[in-house]
């Protein structure tokens, strides 16, 4: 048998790059059956929130004398060393470990098996694999939940079960298929895989290195970053682009975010900042724009572009399409004038001396608002019946706004995505960089989260600046 290290830990929060690891707890198997156990306090070096204090038991009092990671990290890494690194939920237990080591310049690496896949690998029957449902199923005793060693005690204890209930055959199959490891591009470092995370955010592919650093070819978003991240390489499904891409890919960089609205955000800014080789080609904002209405007295809406230059533009109520250029949005407005014979003249499509028929009156197209035949007023109502379906949503909220998520704050303004913050003095610092360009990407996604907008002036007591 393989030496084994059953591992739990208890840290001071969920993100394995912020928070901190609180208590260490391993029962290390060797390979002749040895059992040992080792349970250690760590200093986290940061305040323990009150909530995970009542979770798992371990306050700041306890914390306050233990030694700090760096002076448990050797003893850590010789009681790791050599062994499989069993986990529930082993990718958060294993990224906090990386993490401290990474802190100290120490890379470490390990394979890893996950109890909870595991678990359901063998007991597909059922839905619920957390620790709880596992300690009902397989009667595990349980003494101090929540703490290290006591959970990885359980992990042990649950190893053990499945060998008295399974044969050593179908739980080798099994391990076999959780060790199974995809191909991967062949120049790409294949530790990246330990390291990819788990949960939503964006990833960036990158390939050979150029004068203003590395070429990025490809900004993707995923719920699951390491499962979307290795589809790309998956064998079964791979197209002529997939392979091209894999060849090119020298490195993988990824942000984490709290959820989808961040991914999506984030990936419609870097696919516009990074310009990927592989992204399909985005339109270009430059010459994005819309159509407004500008009263000309007696009844008379007349149609203006407004270019997304404008830092209004998108805030204003009415808007309609968006259009990548001025001769898109003439010809689609020429378009509805034809259909709903509205007047060429009184739109500015066409240009004549007052009082003299449009073009489209001559031929009985336009009934006549140029001649004073249909009152401005009537006209007006049909261009805006005709253009109801091209109307842009309304900025919903007065100013800006946040969209909360997660432990994260999304600050939108005016259909802009200024940025993600995590506390107040971050926000300050988005809303001090202003407000970038219209983006057409952006706004489709903000337009579906709209019930989620808070108005910012309504989370601040005092207002920036004041
Ligand atoms: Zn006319």
């Amino acid at each position: 048998m393989r030496p084994l290290a059953f591992v739990d830990l208890e840290t001071t929060g969920a993100t394995a790059t912020a928070d901190r690891i609180t208590e260490i707890g391993i029962v290390e198997v060797d390979a002749d059956g040895t059992v040992r156990e080792w349970q250690q306090l760590v200093n986290p070096g940061t305040r323990i929130p009150p909530f995970i204090e009542q979770l798992t038991g371990i306050s700041n009092e306890m914390v306050a004398a233990a030694p700090s990671f760096a002076a448990v990290a050797g003893e850590t890494l010789r009681r790791l060393e050599g062994r499989l690194f069993i986990a529930h939920n082993a990718r958060f237990d294993y990224g906090f470990l990386k993490n401290e080591f990474k802190r100290l310049g120490v890379d470490f690496r390990a394979p890893v098996l996950c109890t909870v896949k595991l678990s359901r690998t063998l007991y597909p029957q059922f839905h619920r694999h957390n620790l709880d449902s596992l300690i009902e199923r397989h009667a595990l005793r349980a003494d101090a939940r929540h703490r290290a060693l006591a959970d990885a005690q359980l992990i042990h204890q649950f190893w053990q079960k499945i060998h008295v209930d399974r044969s050593s055959d179908e739980i080798d199959a099994a391990l076999a298929k959780l060790a199974a490891r995809p191909s991967l591009p062949p120049h790409l470092d294949p530790g990246i895989i330990d390291d990819l995370p788990e949960g939503p955010g964006v990833y960036l592919f990158y390939g050979e290195p150029t004068e203003s650093g590395d070429l990025p070819l490809y900004v993707g978003k995923a719920k699951d970053i390491r499962k979307r991240v290795l589809s790309h390489f998956a064998a079964d499904h791979s197209s002529a682009k997939e392979m091209a891409l894999a060849q090119q890919l020298r490195r993988i960089d990824w942000i984490e975010t709290a959820g989808e609205i961040g991914a999506l955000l984030k990936e419609a800014t870097l696919v516009k900042q990074l310009l990927p080789t592989h992204n399909r080609l985005l339109r270009k904002n430059d010459e994005l724009c819309t159509w407004t209405l500008v009263d000309e007295g007696e009844g008379w809406l007349r149609p203006e572009l407004a270019s997304a230059h404008d830092l209004d533009f998108g805030a204003r109520t009415s808007c309609y399409g968006l259009f990548k250029s001025a001769r898109e949005a003439a010809e689609v407005l020429r378009a509805l004038a034809a259909e709903h014979n509205l007047c060429d003249a009184l739109l500015g499509l066409e240009r004549t001396a007052p009082g003299k028929p449009c073009f489209g009156h001559q031929i009985r197209r336009c009934k006549g608002a140029c001649v004073g035949r249909e009152p401005y007023a009537r006209h007006t109502m049909r261009l805006v019946g005709a253009l109801a379906r091209l109307k842009l949503a309304a900025w919903p909220v007065n100013g800006p706004a946040l969209i909360r998520e997660g432990d994260e704050a999304h600050l939108v303004d005016s259909w802009r995505y200024l940025g993600t913050a995590k506390n107040d003095d971050e926000l300050d610092a988005l809303l001090a960089a202003g407000r970038p360009r219209f983006d057409r990407d952006t706004y489709k996604i903000l337009a579906k989260y709209v019930g989620r907008m808070i108005p910012l002036s309504s989370q601040r007591a005092v207002p920036p600046g004041e």
